[in-house]
């Protein structure tokens, strides 16, 4: 089968095997504030990825990623799965292939707009939206690759201090403080995979 883009291949490895090497991660952040099967949910839906790896990359990148988001939203589950594939289902929609700047800044506001109708959720609730919110903020901006990354890690670090008012976290109130999101985390560790691929 022949690849659409070489550059779509090396870029869903880079996402799966950076998340299936923090995988005990972030089941040990889920273990504090949830029910500790995070890690345990992304490593199967990066799997599922892999092993469809080489149909997916036969496609150009909006079908690739359309594809990809249904496979998540199947094999990974729980709260996360849903929202997640959403994500990428909607990041394949719409983008225009081969992704340029502005079509890439589109469909990230596109797609986080659609994780937040999805999950009933915005920005401040200690989710995965604390990461992507500023890192779709920060592409917007221009920011380079590896200030996108740097905007994630500080946000990812934040969730620590905030109160869980979404998911699983939010049934221990005031006891969620103190805990990065489980969340907020993978998807930090997604997005600086893909700015590593991206470089500057
Ligand atoms: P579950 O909580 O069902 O076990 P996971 O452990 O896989 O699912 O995922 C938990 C993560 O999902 C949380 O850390 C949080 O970031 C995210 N999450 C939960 N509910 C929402 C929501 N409504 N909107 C956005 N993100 C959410
Ligand atoms: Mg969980
Ligand atoms: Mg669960």
């Amino acid at each position: 089968m022949s690849e659409t883009d070489p550059r779509l291949r090396k870029m869903f490895e880079a996402v799966a095997q950076a998340v299936i090497a923090h995988a005990d991660e972030l089941t040990e952040l889920d273990s504090a504030i949830g029910d500790g099967d995070h890690g345990h949910n992304m490593t199967r839906g990066m799997q599922a990825v892999l092993g469809e790896l080489d149909a997916l990359v036969a496609k150009p990148w909006n079908e690739a990623l359309k594809a990809a988001g249904m496979q998540l939203v199947m094999k990974v589950g729980g709260a996360s799965g849903p929202l997640y594939g959403t994500l990428v289902m909607t990041l394949g929609k719409s983008l225009d292939t081969p992704p340029t700047r502005d079509g890439l800044t589109a469909a990230l506001h596109a797609a986080i707009e659609a994780v937040m109708a999805r999950g009933k959720a915005s920005a401040g609730q200690k989710t995965m939206l604390d990461v992507l919110v500023p890192v779709s903020e920060a592409v917007s901006a221009g920011r380079s690759p590896a200030e996108v990354a740097e905007v994630a890690r500080k946000a990812c670090a934040a969730t620590k201090e905030m109160l869980a008012t979404k998911g699983r976290a939010s049934f221990l109130g005031e006891r969620s403080v103190g805990h990065i999101d489980p969340g907020a985390r993978s998807s930090q560790i997604m997005i600086e995979a893909i700015a590593e691929q991206l470089g500057d």
